[in-house]
Formats: C-alpha cells, structure tokens, sequence
C-alpha cells in the first residue's frame, strides 16, 4: 500500500515538472516579470484609466445647529448629483472641461447655492453674476463678470474661453457676446429668490445699524457681515487623458455695490488648472482670495517647490490667507488624481469622487 503511494506522488510530480517545463516557451508570456520596462506599462495604463472629480457649493459658517434635517438632505442630494453628472462625463471618456461645466450647471440651477438661479442680491436689489474655467492641457482660460441676463454664467465663461479671442468679458458688453453666439437673455427676475432677498434686507437693517456705507472695512468689523457671501459652486477635474480643468460660479456677495467683482472670475484667484500641477476652484472672502493669488499660489509651490497638493493647499488655506485676515476654502485636484478639500471656516458643502465610483459628501468642519 506504501508503495502505490510513493509511486503515485511520484507521477504527479513528474506529471508538474514536465508541464513547467513543456511551458517553459510561453513563460515570458504567461508569467509578467516585473522588469522596469513591465512597471512603467503599468503606471501607464493606471494613469490611462484615472479620474476624478471634486466639487465645492460654498464654504462658510455652515453650522449643524443652524440647518434642519431637510435642509442639509437637499444639499446633501444636490452635490451628489452634481458631481455624478461630471462623473459620468469622465467615466465615458469626456473631457474634464465638459464635466467641470455641465456639474457647475446642475448647482448653477439649484436655489440651494449662490451661483445663477439663487444667487444674492447686489446693494441695489439686481443680482450679477461671474464665472470663470480653465483648461490645464492648454492654459487657455475664459471668465464673465457682473453679467445679469445669463442663465448659467459659467457656459457664457467657456464660451469666452473657446469663442473669442478674449479672457475675461463684463456686463452688457459680455451680454451682447452671449446673444451673438446664440445665448438666450434671461429677464433677470428669473434670479429671484425670497430667501436671498430676506439675507439682503437684514443685511442692510444690520449696515445701518452700524454706520456702514460700505466704504469702510465694515465687514471687517462684522463678524455677521462675512456670512453674507457663501453658496458659490466650483468644480475641478481630471479626465482620462491626463487633463485637468477647474471652473467656479458666484453671484458674489450680499449687498455688494459699485459692480464690485470679487475673486470667482480672475484666472488665478478663483480658478486655476495646468496640467504640470492642479486644478483649483475657490470659494470664500473674494477680496482676500483675489489679494494671495489663492489658486494659482497652490499650482506654484507646487511647481516650483514640489510639494504635493495637500501641502500646499494647507500652507495657502490654514496660514497664507488666514494671515491677510480672510477665510474660505478650495477644492482642487492634482495630475495623478489626488484630491484636496481645504477649508478654515466652519463648513464648506463639497463632495468627490474617484475612479472608482467612490463618493464622499461633506459639510461641516467636523463631520
Ligand atoms: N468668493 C466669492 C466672492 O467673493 C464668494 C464666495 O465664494 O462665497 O465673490
């Protein structure tokens, strides 16, 4: 009985040697050896497949005890579904440009946020609205400014960007483009919100209360008054072919007066993206985001310093623009997909997702 088994376990090792061997032809094929050569394939095919997306609906003192359950659902299901519409784009081998707008317009049409239909009123009861996009692959960039008549301020930007030979368009001088290339002019009571006429009022009750004629550093001084400027939307992304483009949305802030532009629409201030780096939308103080260069700051110490996205978001948000005095925060995305959401108010309404399908949705500081 010994004997059969010995010479069983003897034909079947037998049996294993001369399949290894008989495949010894194919083994270069069959077996991946991890030469260099393998590894960067690798990383090549990776890179191919990678994507991602990021976007922000404001940041601010957003505060759980001021929100009631249906409220924070709303935003919550809005920035979902938002960002799937980008994300879908980008799964089917869109562009990042075309994910960044078309995810701006769904939060563009929302009341929810401070950007086309919802957005604040301006000191004298109009609301005028900025936009600007960026494209990474070429550095080409497009923006409008104080415009009152468009729908979705941020299509009228990469209209400006791929129809024009211009960078930036303002008020009725960038409607009179819009109707040249077949934008519809909206009556600007297609804007009205109760809710942002409400803020408007008491923001005004609260100016005369304090003697503010908006010609001083009145919201400096009020605490109350920083509140009156969040809600605006951005969005950053990276395709499958390595392209990264940003864009971001506002109506500005409450109360604003003598056509006062603030950060959203300049090109390295509310938006940056270059494909050797980042892509970067800001939300927060515009003053102060215009001032410390916010979104092209994180695309240079990138550059010039090689520090990663994370690192220099962080030193830009927590330390550079604190130091100015302002607040706010970015959503940006790198060259390789990695994401950051930096904030240093008490909540910014962002949501991401990756490659993978993996969605994360934010509000608060602490969640
Ligand atoms: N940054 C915008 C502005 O200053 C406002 C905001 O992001 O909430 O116009």
């Amino acid at each position: 009985m010994r004997n059969v088994q010995v010479l069983m376990l003897l034909i079947v090792f037998l049996t294993l040697f001369n399949c290894k061997n008989g495949d010894k032809s194919n083994a270069k094929t069959s077996i991946p050896t991890l030469s260099e050569e393998n590894i960067d394939e690798m990383h090549a095919e990776k890179a191919e497949n990678n994507f991602g997306i990021v976007i922000h609906g404001g940041a601010g003192t957003i505060l759980r005890k001021n929100m009631t359950d249906s409220l924070e659902l709303a935003y919550q299901q809005k920035l979902e579904e938002a960002i799937r519409v980008g994300h879908e784009i980008l799964k089917n081998g869109g562009t990042a440009l075309d994910a960044v707008t078309k995810t701006i317009n769904i939060m563009e049409d929302s009341p929810l946020f401070n950007a086309g239909k919802g957005a604040v009123f301006t000191h004298e009861k109009r609301n005028e609205l900025d936009a600007s996009v960026m494209d990474g692959e070429t550095l080409s960039a497009g923006a409008v400014s104080s415009v009152t008549r468009i729908k979705n301020p941020i299509n009228l930007a990469l209209t400006v960007m791929t129809q024009s030979q211009h960078v930036m368009l303002s008020g009725t001088g960038a409607e009179e483009f819009a109707a040249l290339k077949g934008f519809e002019l909206v009556d600007p009571s297609y804007f009205y919100t109760e809710n942002r006429m409400q803020s408007l009022l008491r923001t005004q009750e609260r100016e005369k209360q304090t003697d503010g004629d908006g010609t001083t550093s009145f919201f400096a001084k009020d605490p109350y008054m920083k509140d009156s400027k969040f809600g605006t939307v951005g969005c950053a992304a990276l395709d499958k072919n390595g392209n990264l483009a940003a864009g971001t949305s506002t109506g500005g802030m409450t109360n604003k007066r003598w056509n006062r532009i603030g950060d959203a629409p300049i090109i390295g201030a509310g938006t940056y993206a270059n494909n050797a780096t980042c892509a970067v939308s800001s939300t927060g103080w515009g003053e102060y985001f215009i001032r410390a260069m916010v979104a092209h700051d994180i695309s240079a110490m990138m550059e010039y310093k090689g520090v990663s996205l994370e690192e220099a978001a962080r030193e830009v948000i927590q330390e550079k623009v604190p130091a100015l005095g302002g607040d706010g925060g970015i959503v940006a995305i790198d060259k390789d997909g990695n994401v950051t959401m930096e904030f240093n108010t008490a909540g910014m309404y962002r949501a991401h997702m990756n490659a993978e399908g993996e969605l994360i949705v934010g509000i608060y500081a602490k969640e």
